[in-house]
C-alpha cells in the first residue's frame, strides 16, 4: 500500500499556512482554514461510520444464513431454470425485509430447463453406482431407465476408419473424452514421486492428450459437433469427463446433444469403464436421466438500490453476479460475491441510510454465458451509466481481496487511494494496489462498465485453489466458503462505496494512454460496449 495519510498531509498543511497568514490576506486564510477543520470532520465522520460498518459487519454478520439459504436452499443457479427465477425473488425478499427497494428487472429470455435426477448404474460386469451428472440443458431418458454397453471412441481412427466405426454406436454409450493417466493432482506428485516418475506421468499424459486432440483434428470434429454426430448414428448417450485437475473434481458446463442425455461422470469412474472397455470386457450401464424443457423463459437482474439524499442520481454500483453452472450451488462463483454485496448493503441500509448519492446493486443473470446481464443494465440504463461514480465486482471466488487494479484510469489512484485510506489495516494489509492498471483482462461483470468508459475495478480474491477446484466444478458448494474471508470482503466494499458516496469529487474517466501490442506494433485497444444475448440457448 502506498496511501498518503490525509490526516497528517492536512496537519502539516496548516502549521505551514498559519504560520504565514498574511493580515491582508487573513479573511481568505480563514475561509480556507475552516475548510480544511471541515476536512478534519470529514475525516472523524469516517471513523465513526467505518467502526459502525466493522461493528455491524463483525457482531452481527447474517452471511452464513444468507449463503445457508442460497446455496444449500436454493441450490445452483443457472440461467433459464425455476431456480435462478427462485434466487431473484427470494434476493428482492430479502431487500425488503431490510427496507432497502429492491425489483427483478427483465433483461431477457432463454431456454428454460429444468434438472431431475441423474443416477448412473454400472450393471456388468459388477454392479456400482458411479458419479454422473446430466450436463446443463441435457436431454433427459423420458422418465425410463435406459441400459445399453459402453463404447469409447477409438484413438487411431482416421477420417475414413471414423465413417466406417460410426454405425457402431448405434444402441450405445459413448465416451468422448480422454482418459486421464492419473486422478492425483501434479502438487501431489510432485511431493511424493520421485523425479522420474513424475516427468514419466507429465511425458505420457502430453503424448496421450496430444494424440487425442489430433484424433478429433482427423476425423474432423469438434468437443461441440462429435456428440450431434454420435447422437445421429444412434448412440443413445454421451458420456464425458471434465477432469478438473484436482482430486474428485470435475467441471460441468453445457451439453451439445439434442435428444439423448450427455452426461459426466467422474474421473474415478470414468477411467473404471474405459479400462474395462479397453480391456475387452463390455460394461453395461443402466442410465436414469429427468430433466425438461420449459420453452422460453424471461431472464432477471436483481436490483436494489439506496437512494441517496444530495445527488440521487449518482451511482454507486456494487456488482455481482447472480446466475452460476449446476454441477455443485455455485457457492463460489459467484455465491459468496452475492452474500457479500448483499450484506453489504444491509449494513450500509442500517447505518448510512442517507447516501449522499445512490447506492444500488446488480445481482446479474446470465454473466456465465458472456456478461449479459451486465451488458444489458448498461445498454437499458445511459442515464445511470454516465453519472457513475464507481463501479466495484467481485467474481473470483471465497477469499479475501488481495488486488485492486485502476483499471486503466488514469486517476484512479487519487480517489481510490482515498478511499482505501478509510478501510481498517487488517482488511487491507494484504491488498496489493495496480495504478493506473490496465482496461484488459475482463472475465467479469466490471468489464460490461468499463467498455462504457465508467469506472469500475475488479476486487481480486485470493485464490483458494479456486481455478483448479470450484470454479465450475462438481464440488463449489456450501462447505468451501471461507466465511471470515467473506466478512473481510464486507467491510471492505461497504466503506469503498460509502467513501465513493460521499466524496466531495466526482471520480475522473480520464483513460491511459494505450500501451503498443508487441505483436503488431499498433495501439491497444480500450474494449468496446458488446450487446448481451438477449434470447438465449434457443435453435
Ligand atoms: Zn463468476
Amino acid at each position: 500500500m502506498f496511501l498518503l495519510p490525509t490526516i497528517l498531509k492536512i496537519e502539516f498543511f496548516i502549521e505551514h499556512l498559519t504560520l504565514r497568514i498574511h493580515p491582508m490576506k487573513k479573511h481568505l486564510s480563514l475561509y480556507l482554514l475552516c475548510l480544511l477543520f471541515s476536512g478534519i470532520a470529514y475525516a472523524q465522520n469516517h471513523e465513526t461510520m467505518v467502526d459502525a460498518i466493522v461493528q455491524e459487519a463483525s457482531d452481527n454478520s447474517q452471511l452464513e444464513l444468507l449463503g445457508q439459504e442460497l446455496m444449500d436452499g436454493i441450490g445452483p443457479r443457472l440461467v433459464g431454470t425455476p431456480q435462478m427465477q427462485q434466487a431473484n425473488e427470494w434476493a428482492v425478499k430479502k431487500y425488503n425485509s431490510w427496507g432497502i427497494a429492491a425489483c427483478n428487472e427483465k433483461w431477457g429470455e432463454w431456454k428454460g430447463w429444468q434438472r431431475g435426477i441423474t443416477h448412473v448404474d454400472m450393471v456388468h460386469p459388477r454392479i456400482k453406482s458411479l458419479e454422473a451428472m446430466q450436463l446443463a440443458w441435457s436431454p433427459g431418458t423420458k422418465g425410463k431407465s435406459v441400459s445399453g454397453e459402453v463404447l469409447n471412441l477409438p484413438v487411431d481412427l482416421d477420417s475414413v476408419a471414423f465413417q466406417n466405426w460410426l454405425p457402431s454406436v448405434k444402441g450405445k454409450f459413448v465416451m468422448v473424452s480422454m482418459q486421464q493417466p492419473t486422478g492425483r493432482p501434479d502438487e501431489n506428485w510432485e511431493e511424493y514421486g520421485t523425479e522420474e516418475s513424475v516427468e514419466k506421468m507429465k511425458e505420457a499424459r502430453t503424448k496421450q492428450a496430444t494424440a487425442w486432440y489430433q484424433l478429433y483434428q482427423t476425423i474432423g470434429y469438434t468437443g461441440r459437433t462429435l456428440p450431434i454426430a454420435l447422437e445421429n448414428a444412434g448412440a443413445i448417450g454421451i458420456l464425458s469427463s471434465n477432469w478438473s485437475r484436482g482430486f474428485g473434481v470435475n467441471k460441468i458446463f453445457g451439453a451439445y446433444t439434442k435428444k439423448v442425455p450427455s452426461i459426466d461422470i467422474g474421473l474415478e469412474d470414468y477411467g473404471l469403464l474405459y479400462r474395462l472397455v479397453a480391456s475387452g470386457v463390455q460394461p453395461k450401464i443402466n442410465v436414469r436421466a429427468d430433466s425438461k424443457f420449459n420453452g422460453n423463459v424471461p431472464t432477471f437482474n436483481t436490483i436494489a438500490e439506496i437512494r441517496g439524499t444530495e445527488k440521487p442520481d449518482e451511482y454507486v454500483i456494487l456488482s455481482a453476479h447472480f446466475d452460476s453452472w449446476d454441477g455443485g450451488t455455485g457457492a463460489t462463483d459467484n455465491g459468496t460475491g452475492t452474500i457479500m454485496m448483499m450484506e453489504a448493503m444491509r449494513i450500509l441500509k442500517l447505518v448510512y441510510p442517507n447516501p449522499k448519492r445512490t447506492i444500488l446493486v446488480g445481482h446479474w443473470g446470465s454473466e456465465e454465458q458472456g456478461l449479459n446481464g451486465s451488458r444489458a443494465f448498461v445498454e437499458d440504463h445511459p442515464e445511470i451509466i454516465e453519472h457513475t461514480q464507481a463501479v466495484f465486482n467481485q467474481d473470483n471466488g471465497t477469499g479475501r481481496v488481495v488486488d485492486i487494479s485502476g483499471q486503466g484510469f488514469l486517476h484512479s489512484y487519487d480517489y481510490i487511494s482515498r478511499w482505501l485510506y478509510q478501510v481498517p489495516d487488517d482488511v487491507k494489509d494484504e491488498i496489493k494496489t495496480n495504478f493506473p492498471g490496465s482496461p484488459a483482462g475482463g472475465g467479469s461483470d466490471y468489464a460490461a462498465f468499463l467498455a462504457a468508459g465508467v469506472p469500475a475495478f475488479s476486487l481480486s480474491s485470493t485464490s483458494w485453489d479456486y481455478g483448479k477446484y470450484t470454479w465450475h466444478t462438481n464440488r463449489d458448494t456450501y462447505d468451501k466458503i471461507v466465511f471470515d474471508d467473506v466478512k473481510s470482503n464486507v467491510i471492505l466494499v461497504a466503506i469503498l462505496a460509502y467513501m465513493a458516496s460521499e466524496d466531495p469529487e466526482v471520480t475522473s474517466r480520464e483513460k491511459i494512454v494505450m500501451p503498443t501490442d508487441k505483436r503488431t506494433n499498433a495501439p491497444m485497444q480500450w474494449p468496446t460496449p458488446r450487446s448481451p444475448t438477449r434470447l438465449g440457448g434457443v435453435d
